[in-house]
């Protein structure tokens, strides 16, 4: 299948599901991405600061450029210019770094909070009851340069379904229960972003707003 067969596929499983893709174009070529934007599609996600600032210099000024990758508080000054979204903000110290350099740019920068679903001990992100711990406390509420749209999570990569599906629940479980927290107006949520090659079926089910798909859409990376 084409690259252009591909996100067709997706826009079409995702009509009518309120959830969106970001089309994970890691290690890709700035040709692979042109194959997916003149089929129509402008949304790409990136895990690494160098080769997010080198596309985006180089590809067509509308493209959204999504950051789903961990992020070091030294690197935000690098894509803080231009970048659309940044999917996995895991520390109040990256979020305040952020805000910051959103200032400085003039920008309001759209951010998820990640948080650690998995079982795996090496993933990334907040601790459920320490996100809600820091939510309830106000830790947030001073960064008027973000606009904090919701949660983001991975999964444990494995072929067990119901735990997959689990950990899933337990995000959108945690995203509504901030959601109904007293935050102040920087807090906007309405983003899950769960899903992957691997598991978005699940994630769509368990109401994912946001899949991000790597392999499914450009093949297999090297
Ligand atoms: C690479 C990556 C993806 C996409 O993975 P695929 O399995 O190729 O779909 C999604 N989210 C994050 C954070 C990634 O690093």
């Amino acid at each position: 299948m084409s690259i252009a067969a591909n996100i067709e596929y997706f826009n079409q499983i995702l009509t009518g599901t309120g959830c969106r893709l970001v089309a994970v174009s890691k290690t890709k070529s700035p040709g692979a991405i042109m194959e997916a934007y003149q089929a129509g599609f402008k949304r790409f996600g990136e895990n690494r600061v160098q080769e997010l600032k080198e596309k985006h210099q180089s590809l067509p000024e509308d493209i959204e450029w999504h950051m789903i990758g961990h992020l070091q508080t030294k690197k935000v000054k690098m894509i803080a210019p231009f970048v659309s979204m940044i999917h996995a903000v895991d520390s109040i110290k990256l979020a305040s770094e952020i805000d910051k350099h959103a200032e400085r740019n003039g920008r309001t920068i759209h951010c998820l909070l990640q948080v650690h679903i998995a079982k795996e001990s090496s993933k990334f992100g907040f601790d459920g009851e320490e996100l809600l711990e820091a939510v309830k406390l106000g830790q947030f509420d001073h960064l008027e340069h973000l606009k904090i749209c919701g949660l983001m999570g991975m999964a444990t990569f494995t072929s067990d379904q119901q735990l997959i599906r689990s950990e899933f629940k337990t995000l959108k479980t945690l995203f509504e229960t901030i959601r109904l927290m007293p935050t102040s107006d920087n807090f906007e949520f309405r983003e899950i972003s769960m899903g992957m090659s691997n598991d978005y079926q699940i994630a769509i089910e368990e109401g994912s707003t946001m899949i991000r798909i790597g392999s499914d859409i450009f093949g297999a990376r090297d």
